[in-house]
């Protein structure tokens, strides 16, 4: 008798803590659902859009990639971009560009090479993109230029809160023509400047072939192809 009064003090005393009913939060990119009393975890968190609609990141720090596209005077002739992530800076911070308490900046810098005859000839048209890893609907569906900042606005979602005052700064620069070994070389310089919630790791930017035509389309995963992008996210 004393063991029965004994196993069921305990089973109370131990009971106690689940005696209620959870109260879920909604999951979001970072996090499941969690119960709002005891921390509980139920489920995973949101698929990012990335991995729904299987797009590849596919660029390094420090390495060159080459991706076809076409040129500017004349859509039908091709020629090849060497593209080079040749700055990332995760925490970035200058004069312009400081940390708030729940902001920072995060810069990358895209450097592409043209240096076949077809260019020389016929120019370069730069595809350049930007959105975001977990959502790309939100991402575009709030990008807009600000004209009294000078820069793009955008929402992220980041555990569970949106930060409607993202913004973004595009600086694009190129270089003049530079004649190495009789070939003829056209740089150009693309920086991106993003103002974000600390610890937001979903920007992206990239390049694509300027051949696709996107008219049409919303988002860019509806003629997305790996063969004819080149991703890189600020994690
Ligand atoms: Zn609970």
């Amino acid at each position: 008798m004393k063991k029965i009064l004994l196993v069921l003090l305990v089973s109370i005393l131990f009971g106690c803590s689940s005696l209620h009913e959870h109260k879920y939060s909604k999951a979001n990119y970072q996090q499941p659902a969690i119960c709002t009393i005891c921390q509980k975890e139920s489920g995973f968190p949101l698929q990012p859009d990335f991995s729904k609609y299987n797009i590849y990141l596919n660029m390094d720090i420090g390495k060159t990639y080459q991706l076809t596209t076409v040129c500017k005077d004349d859509k039908t002739i091709y020629t090849i971009a060497n593209v080079e992530i040749v700055e990332y800076i995760n925490d970035y911070q200058d004069d312009n560009h400081k940390k708030d308490i729940d902001f920072q900046w995060k810069r990358v810098v895209l450097k592409l090479t043209f240096d076949d005859n077809n260019v020389v000839e016929n120019g370069a048209s730069i595809n350049y993109l930007t959105t975001n890893y977990y959502n790309i609907g939100q991402y575009v569906s709030s990008y807009n230029y600000n004209h009294d900042n000078s820069c793009y606005e955008f929402t992220v979602n980041y555990y569970g809160i949106d930060y409607t005052n993202c913004r973004l700064k595009i600086y694009a620069f190129d270089n003049d023509w530079k004649n190495e070994n009789d070939e003829y070389i056209k740089e150009y310089v693309l920086t991106f400047d993003f103002y974000i919630p600390i610890g937001f790791d979903g920007m992206v930017v990239g390049i694509r072939n300027a051949a696709i035509d996107a008219s049409n389309f919303s988002y860019f995963y509806e003629y997305y192809d790996s063969e004819q992008f080149l991703l890189f996210r600020l994690d």
